[in-house]
């Protein structure tokens, strides 16, 4: 039987099986996590566990509302169209939402939003969609799902009930992979160098550049660790030539350097996110919250800059002379 791959993450289940079960559904919620933890296939369980027939808050698979939702048809479950550039969801996809909202649903008990992705969406955006949560209609379930709870304004982090997805054990990734039909040791590979996040094990074994990125991340970590501008410009200098894989890099440092903030705010190398926990632990000894939130903003500036198709080597150049003045 066809059926809602969202493995393990029970408290995030829990959560809102209490919910149905008590009758009281909350009107909107964040899901937030690394990138390939199941972000997305958690939104749509949870539009299950929502509007199953059953109503028991466990999406059985089987009846007509779970199925439209496994083939993302269900008329009640409406996903928002990203943009496709960096800003993500333009103010006028936000407002359609917004002016939609009160429309009674066409089928189940609740009508149900998701907005994906939402990192990099602008806080006008943002705005227009804090008017909606803050008054949703009572049938209105608002999902929003984001790598960082910090992408979002205060305003709606106060106002949504966060619920995290984790990585899920490596006995359970190896299963999950093995369901998609990639090879035993192949498998054995992804999960020994990823960890038990089955989307980046999954892109990892659909041949993209994956792996090495991880590597090049960790060598720049260690180099702004040691802090020496040389080895920086070095660690950096392997990226130049293919824009993807910078990006990639960029983006996964990004997530080191957020983990960083979170270290040094007391939290445990367990709960942080990123691919290179043991990298941010140990910036966190060397590096303020202040230094690193400021690191961050530099390279999120340098990912849009390269995005605008800068030129790679110059922006590579100016990012470490950046990082280094801060540090
Ligand atoms: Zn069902």
């Amino acid at each position: 039987m066809e059926n809602f791959s969202l493995y393990e993450n029970e408290i995030l289940k829990s959560t809102v099986r209490s919910m149905v079960v008590k009758n009281r559904v909350v009107n909107s919620m964040l899901i937030y996590g690394e990138k390939g933890l199941g972000k997305k296939t958690a939104a749509d369980y949870i539009s299950a566990m929502l509007l199953c027939e059953k109503g028991n808050g466990v999406p059985c698979g089987e009846c007509k509302s779970c199925r439209m939702i496994l083939h993302k048809t269900h008329p009640d479950v409406i996903y928002a169209a990203p943009s496709g550039k960096s800003g993500n969801y333009k103010i006028d996809t936000i407002r359609e939402i917004v002016e939609s909202a009160p429309v009674m649903p066409n089928e189940g008990r609740y009508k149900i939003y998701i907005i994906a992705d939402m990192d990099s969406t602008l806080v006008s955006a943002q705005n227009a969609l804090l008017k909606l949560i803050e008054e949703p209609p009572d049938h209105c379930v608002i999902i929003l799902t984001a790598q960082s709870r910090s992408s979002l304004i205060p305003t709606i982090i106060s106002r949504v009930v966060s619920l995290s997805v984790h990585e899920v054990s490596k006995v359970t990734c190896e299963a999950a992979l093995a369901n998609y039909g990639y090879k035993a040791e192949n498998i054995k590979n992804s999960v020994e160098i990823l960890g038990g996040n089955i989307g980046r094990c999954k892109s990892y074994l659909e041949g993209e550049d994956i792996v090495d990125a991880v590597t090049i991340t960790k060598s720049i970590t260690d180099a702004v660790i040691s802090g020496d501008e040389y080895l920086m410009l070095k660690e950096f200098s392997e990226l130049t030539g293919t824009k993807q894989m910078t990006l990639t890099v960029l983006k996964l440092l990004c997530e080191v350097i957020r983990d960083t903030v979170s270290a040094n705010a007391g939290c445990g190398e367990k709960n942080l996110i990123s691919t290179y926990k043991k990298g941010a632990v140990r910036l966190s000894e060397y590096m303020s919250k202040a230094k690193a939130r400021k690191i961050y903003f530099v390279i999120t500036k340098y990912i849009e800059r390269i995005n605008l198709n800068g030129n790679l080597n110059l922006a590579l150049n100016a990012l470490c002379s950046e990082i280094k003045e801060i540090l």
